[in-house]
């Protein structure tokens, strides 16, 4: 990343207002434990576009420690959030901060592989917003399986679509290997958004890089 690029994200950072205490002590624990929530000005721009959107239903895949779910639920005061999480010691962490938020009610946090759970989450209803934050290799794979989940008028937002900027790179030239086939994927992925027939896809590049696709529904 250009050091000017490190520097307005500085800036951008240093005027977030303060977060309240269960958000701060989750943000350092992603820092000391290298969690990968999402970065601050992402994090900010995915809640700045949900008030604009006013979801209700929202279907998160990848819940990490519970830092974007319960997010999203602050900042969203009827919110009602599903939250998908693989990795049992998050999964437990996720159930802890989100039980010492007093979230419980509005944050339904399944323990399981996200393309293993669908029959779980198919009982929970319709979605208007999906957000995939999970293993970036399987992005279309759970595209493909939640997106039936979605209202006509809903979203699809995916987080990490740019990794690092490694997607503009010469992809030959990248080490190690696996980290040029995760960057492959991505880019094979975002290709494939970009000309999904039944989305519009926009790609910010906040944060790690956040796809926004509006299903076109019934009506174009
Ligand atoms: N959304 C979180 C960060 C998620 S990090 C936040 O911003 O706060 C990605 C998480 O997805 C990891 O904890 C990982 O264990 C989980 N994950 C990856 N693949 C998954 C899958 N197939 N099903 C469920 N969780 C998955
Ligand atoms: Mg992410």
């Amino acid at each position: 990343m250009e050091a000017n690029e490190n520097k307005l994200i500085t800036y951008l950072e240093s005027l977030v207002p303060p977060r309240n205490e269960i958000v701060t002590k989750m943000e350092k624990l992603a820092q000391e434990d290298q969690v990968p929530i999402m970065d601050l000005v992402g994090m900010e721009t995915l809640l700045q576009l949900l008030r604009l959107s006013q979801p209700k239903h929202i279907l998160e895949i990848g819940a990490a420690i519970g830092y974007s779910a319960i997010r999203m639920a602050q900042s969203i005061p009827d919110v009602n959030i599903v939250t998908i999480e693989r990795d049992e010691h998050r999964y437990l962490q996720a159930k802890e901060h989100i039980a010492e938020a007093g979230l419980e009610d509005r944050i339904d946090l399944i323990f399981g592989d996200a393309l293993e759970v669908l029959e779980q989450v198919e009982r929970k209803g319709v979605f208007d917003l999906i957000f995939v934050d999970a293993a970036k290799g399987q992005y279309e794979r759970f595209f493909t399986m939640y997106e039936p989940l979605l209202i006509d008028s809903g979203v699809i937002i995916t987080d990490n679509v740019l990794f690092r900027g490694l997607v503009a790179e010469d992809h030959e030239a990248i080490e190690p290997k696996r980290i040029r086939n995760l960057v492959k994927k991505i880019d094979r992925y975002n290709k494939w958004l970009m000309d999904h027939q039944d989305y519009i896809t926009t790609i910010l590049p906040v944060g790690d890089g956040i796809a926004i696709s509006k299903k076109r529904g019934e009506k174009i």
